[in-house]
């Protein structure tokens, strides 16, 4: 009785070493994912700094050729001054190059503000830049440490599925399917009852139950939790080991 309990509790054992570093592994993952998308929002980022850069451009170069076109058309103007005949025609036009050239000024203001913004906006950029390239190195090496741990655990897992074999052919096939079957639904699907409890739900178990349990060293099945129950004193080293 002693050794196919010793024997299951060891395939168990096995079973929860798995399960452990399953869900050690399972972590990993979505650790990778969301440092790809940390990296994702940084990169959108300068993208969209990058395309307030452009549109900062593209104001400026407008802002430029107003500018030019204006001083154009005031040279033109100031040229056809001495044309005009009568004083009123004369002073309609001086009238027109005053109201141009204050244009021009005004514009010349917001082209100074373009030229500025467009520099902090550069410079901006730049330093974003430089701060998703480190954070870009750092968080390759996580991800190559992550990849590294997680095929670590799965090559752990496997050599792990290997011993599981060997250990589930020690025991009882009976024992087996039914420990199968619990081991579906919770792990650990075999317990000890120590001083009356079950240490799979801390129920007590009826005392005629458990003192069969110490009498025969053997199995039986919690009525609370449906697990696999053994006496804790079944395997403790401490039981006189005749067998062994
Ligand atoms: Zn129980």
């Amino acid at each position: 009785m002693r050794e196919k309990l010793k024997a299951l509790a060891e395939l168990q054992k096995v079973d929860l070493e798995v399960a452990s570093l399953r869900k050690a592994a399972d972590v990993h993952p979505r650790q990778i994912s969301e440092l790809e998308r940390d990296l994702g929002v940084a990169r959108s980022a300068i993208e969209a700094e990058r395309a307030r850069v452009t549109d900062l451009e593209r104001q400026k170069a407008l802002l430029e050729q107003n500018i030019a076109d204006e001083k154009d058309k005031v040279k033109k103007w100031e040229g056809r001054l001495s044309d005009q005949r009568s004083t009123r025609e004369y002073s309609a036009l001086a009238r027109e190059i005053d109201i141009a050239k204050k244009g021009i000024l005004t514009q010349s203001e917001e082209l100074t503000d373009k030229v500025k913004e467009l520099a902090t906006a550069r410079e901006a950029i730049k330093s974003k830049e430089s701060d998703f390239a480190t954070r870009q190195q750092s968080l390759s090496g996580r991800m190559t440490e992550l990849r590294g741990k997680l095929g670590e655990a799965e090559g752990q897992v496997k050599s792990l599925e290997g011993r599981r074999s060997e250990v589930a052919a020690a025991v009882d096939a009976t024992l087996l399917r039914r420990y199968e079957v619990i081991r579906k639904k919770k792990l650990p699907a075999i317990v000890g009852v120590a001083a009356g409890t079950c240490q799979g739900c801390n129920m007590n178990v009826p005392p005629q139950l458990y003192n069969m349990l110490r009498t025969t060293l053997g199995t039986d099945v919690c009525p609370s939790c449906n697990r696999i129950i053994y006496a804790v004193e079944a395997l403790q080293e401490k039981q006189p080991a005749a067998d062994e």
